[in-house]
């Protein structure tokens, strides 16, 4: 049964979850399901996730982890950001008897309800927390420098920026694993494609459209990445990927024992993220990221395949009313210079100094790095080979 869709023609749509022929990268089997959904698949296989099997392995690496830090004040990083699965993997890591130290970078665009969900949760389980902040002026400069360039990653100096920090924090108190809230099931696996961020593509995009000098951003250069996986020999693991998770129950969860607060959206505790969701990549770019979650809803049975298409195709991203205004103050952008970046010419990472040359060259180096659980296998895939561009 089809829904009733107004806007699909000429789009094809894998039989399975709503990933159309404008993901990149993507192939339809004989019967119409997409190489992603494979992907998914071929995930839950390898990491037997939710089975008694996956279970037991993340229970392994739960012992490991303990011994490992049994002498030390903490035993692992947890990166949050007042989201749905960083507080959740607090909590889980409580449950475990492990002792995590909570990271946060502060990009400095968060909404309250974040600041407060990340207080409720950690203040409620008595974990402590480090955090960076970025001089507010600097970030907006680097953002700013993102939007003018017109590529699409705006939001890549809070991802590394996130990285790094929980680096630092693991190295200054010495501990060896970073756990990551990250969830294939609930979020997808990201189309490899035309979004691309490293250390270089961040300080060459600043150098040529910032004003500001970089001086309290915390920086992932090529040698920190090769000082904190080969080096300092932090790991990060992903326990999601081995146990059964469930967004929608870990948020009735959280909201029940926290008091913790649903943001009203994917990914809307933060401003700059909201942005980049709900206009900047649905409109410039044509890219509207909630296929991710609405095809990761279906694929494990949480709304129908309708519902998700009828959601996708028909409704357009939430947006916040006082968004653009605050996003327009902030980066001090007058309406004819937001409304010109925006008709700009799209520009992509390939046009910029970026390491993705010698992170190729370097790829049986990253298989060991990789093999060794160091670098993600992810990381490996995505950063290690050729990518096709067009
Ligand atoms: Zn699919």
């Amino acid at each position: 049964m089809q829904a009733e869709i107004s806007n699909t023609a000429n789009i094809e749509i894998c039989s399975r979850c709503i990933y159309d022929n404008s993901v990149p990268n993507i192939s339809f089997d004989e019967g119409g399901v997409c190489n992603y959904c494979h992907m998914v698949d071929n995930l839950i296989a390898e990491y037997h996730t939710g089975k008694p099997e996956g279970e037991n392995t993340i229970r392994e690496i739960v012992s490991k982890i303990k011994k490992d830090g049994k002498d030390k004040q903490y035993d692992c990083i947890i990166g949050v950001s007042g989201g749905t699965d960083s507080s959740y993997m607090v909590w889980w890591a409580i449950q475990q008897g492990l002792r995590p130290l909570a990271v946060h970078y502060d990009n400095t665009w968060n909404t309250s309800i974040a600041t407060e969900n990340i207080r409720k949760v950690l203040g409620a389980l008595k974990v402590d927390l480090y955090t960076h902040v970025i001089d507010n002026k600097e970030a907006d400069d680097i953002f700013k420098a993102f939007f003018i360039a017109s590529v699409p990653e705006i939001e890549a100096s809070t991802d590394l920026a996130l990285a790094e920090t929980m680096y630092r924090a693991a190295a200054k108190y010495g501990i060896k694993y970073v756990l990551e809230g990250h969830s294939f099931m609930a979020e997808g696996i990201s189309p490899l494609g035309k979004n691309y961020f490293d250390g270089k593509y961040i300080s060459s995009i600043h150098k040529k459209y910032g004003k500001l000098p970089m001086k309290t951003y915390p920086l992932m250069t090529f040698w920190k990445f090769i000082k904190w996986t080969a080096f300092y020999r932090i790991k990060k693991i992903r326990p999601l990927w081995y146990i059964r998770y469930s967004k929608e129950e870990a948020k009735a969860f959280l909201e029940k024992e926290f008091g913790w607060q649903y943001y009203g959206g994917h990914h809307l505790e933060n401003r700059m993220t909201s942005f980049f969701h709900g206009i900047y990549c649905p409109q410039k770019f044509h890219i509207d990221y909630r296929n991710n979650s609405l095809s990761a809803s279906v694929r494990s049975g949480k709304i129908t395949r309708d519902q998700a298409i009828e959601e996708y195709y028909n409704k357009p991203p939430y947006i916040e009313p006082e968004l653009l205004g605050y996003f327009k103050k902030r980066l001090k952008l007058s309406d004819e210079d937001y409304e010109r970046v925006m008709r700009d010419e799209p520009r992509y990472w390939y046009e910029f100094p970026t390491y993705k040359r010698r992170f190729e060259r370097l790829r049986p180096f990253f298989f060991l790095l990789m093999k060794a659980h160091l670098v993600p296998h992810s990381f490996y895939m995505k950063y290690c080979f050729p990518v096709k561009t067009a």
